[in-house]
């Protein structure tokens, strides 16, 4: 039987990405997928927070094609048959059609996330960003194979694998053995039944308070909102960027559409789009929303996506997070929701944490192991909060600002803590710190006593205060925040 230091079962861009920094390392890797490589995948929307990491782990571990990676201009530049789009930040806008005063998609919020084109976040086109850290894998010796389908695994030390490859009608089981087994299975991740049972795997959806469905594709022909704005006569001051540079959101208070536009969609490109939904609310999308209308008419479905994509409630949550050699990454122990686009960086700290885990020295492991395991599920719990918290918000823009300022807060705070050299075993998102969680139960109890939004700001902005200093929260940005990612600053300038 062959035997491996690491088998990865799942190959999305977190399990090809560890394949290639541990085979990079010199470690034997085996990475079994249960589909083909590079196919669809949704999660494309990059942050500071992920091209910091990128930045971290291409240094420690001599991959400079993940530095180039981790800005739109470095991306272009190195690998531009990789598609991808340029992301300035994030930006709202609110689509009231109850209120005649304020036409359709008229109030916006832009939070900046790089001072510059320079230093821009990206789109990533998954399919092509996938298929591309497999490659990368394949080429330092990473073992992957696609098509196969884990029929059983023994638990221990070392793991005993068995997997079914070919064609039904010639298909072949074969047996590994293993020293780690890691979990990189992302949101449609199946075990086999025994070794689920054996690993007392069990399902914690329920602890997720927020509740979501979702629909998606990819499109050609959406038309730029940036555009459309000025047609409706809208009067545009300076904006810190270009709406469509960015993740847009449509708000709209029974649920909100992402767009995030790749290169080349003004000319026939892609466009992805998602409209996404508290259960709760009566089934809804952006048809009776006269701007969001007016921009999907006449978009087409794109290949990548021939239908539209249900996914009937978005959450999901499985625990244990780590059992002795078994290790699952944050993205297969829980998804959250699209809204804050967090399921890249956390991918990604689960790398990097990982990768350390595995290549320190033997008997080191168990202790980190255990941190490790709590900071993923504190995170994953605070995350969930926050973005809560943003959809009991959606009514008005004002409230939904104040709202998402605690969660850009929290995000910022983990970018400098990244930024200076902190400790991976920390939880971020400010999941460790009494202070700010009591103030997460607190504004919960401000929302559920359905305070008015100016009084909420009023109570909020001086108990935000403590945990930023990038002018978060601030009535006179009138919704435009020129510069908030004060770790990509200080991390370009050293
Ligand atoms: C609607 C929606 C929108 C999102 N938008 C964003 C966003 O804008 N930004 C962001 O950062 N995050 C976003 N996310 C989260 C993001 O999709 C995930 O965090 C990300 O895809 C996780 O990547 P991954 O490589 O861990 O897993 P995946 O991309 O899910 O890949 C795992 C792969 O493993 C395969 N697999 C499953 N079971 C097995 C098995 N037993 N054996 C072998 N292979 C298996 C699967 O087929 C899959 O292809 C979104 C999520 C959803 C649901």
């Amino acid at each position: 039987m062959k035997s491996f230091d690491v088998t990865i079962l799942g190959g999305g861009f977190a399990g090809g990405l560890l394949a290639w920094v541990l085979a990079k390392q010199g470690v034997r890797v085996l990475l079994l997928h249960r589909g083909r490589f590079g196919q669809f995948a949704i999660g494309e929307s990059s942050t500071p927070m992920a091209d910091l990491l990128l930045r971290q782990i291409g240094g420690r571990y001599d991959l400079p094609e993940l530095v180039s990676l981790s800005t739109y201009p470095s991306w272009k530049a190195s690998f531009p048959n990789l598609r991808c789009g340029k992301k300035r930040g994030f930006s709202y806008f609110h689509h009231d059609a109850s209120d005649a005063s304020q036409p359709c998609g008229k109030q916006s919020l832009l939070v900046t996330a790089s001072p510059s084109d320079r230093w821009s976040d990206t789109h990533w086109m998954r399919s092509d960003i996938d298929q591309y850290l497999i490659d990368r894998a394949r080429d330092c010796g990473a073992s992957c194979m696609e098509e196969v389908e884990v029929v059983a695994v023994t638990a221990g030390t070392p793991a005993e694998i068995r997997y079914r490859t070919g064609p039904d009608d010639n298909a072949r089981v074969e047996s590994v053995s293993t020293r780690w087994l890691v979990n990189a299975t992302g949101r449609f991740g199946v075990l086999p039944d025994e070794f689920a049972k054996a690993i007392g795997r069990k399902d914690v959806t329920k602890r997720l308070r927020t509740q979501t469905r979702s629909t998606l594709a990819h499109l050609h022909d959406v038309r730029s909102w940036s555009s459309l704005r000025e047609q409706f006569g809208f009067k545009i001051g300076r904006e810190p960027f270009d709406a469509d540079d960015a993740a847009q959101h449509h708000l709209t208070a029974d649920g909100w559409m992402w767009m995030l536009r790749f290169d080349g969609h003004d000319r026939g490109g892609i466009t992805s789009v998602g409209w996404t939904q508290p259960i709760a609310r009566p089934v809804a999308d952006w048809r009776g929303r006269s701007a969001l209308h007016a921009m999907m008419d006449g978009a087409k479905l794109a290949e990548s996506t021939p239908s539209w994509i249900s996914i009937p409630r978005v959450q999901r949550m499985q625990l244990p997070v780590v059992l002795e050699n078994y290790v699952a990454l944050p993205t297969a122990v829980a998804t959250t929701d699209p809204l804050h686009s967090t399921g890249i960086a956390h991918g990604l700290l689960g790398v990097a944490r990982l990768a350390e885990v595995i290549l320190a020295a033997d008997g080191e492991s168990d202790d980190v192991l255990r941190q490790y395991s709590d900071a993923v599920e504190l995170e994953v719990l605070q995350i969930d909060r926050m973005v809560a918290m943003a959809y009991q918000s959606l009514q008005s823009m004002k409230r939904f600002e104040a709202i998402s300022m605690l969660y850009f807060a929290a995000a910022i705070a983990s970018e400098e803590w990244l930024a200076g050299g902190g400790d991976l075993r920390r939880a971020l998102w400010l999941a460790d710190q009494p202070g700010f969680v009591d103030l997460l139960s607190q504004t919960e109890r401000q929302l559920d006593a359905d305070v008015p939004d100016e009084t909420l700001w009023d109570w909020l902005e001086p108990r935000l205060d403590p945990y930023q200093n990038a002018g978060l929260l601030n009535r006179e940005a009138n919704g435009m925040y020129w510069y908030t990612g004060q770790a990509k600053q200080s991390a370009s300038s050293s």
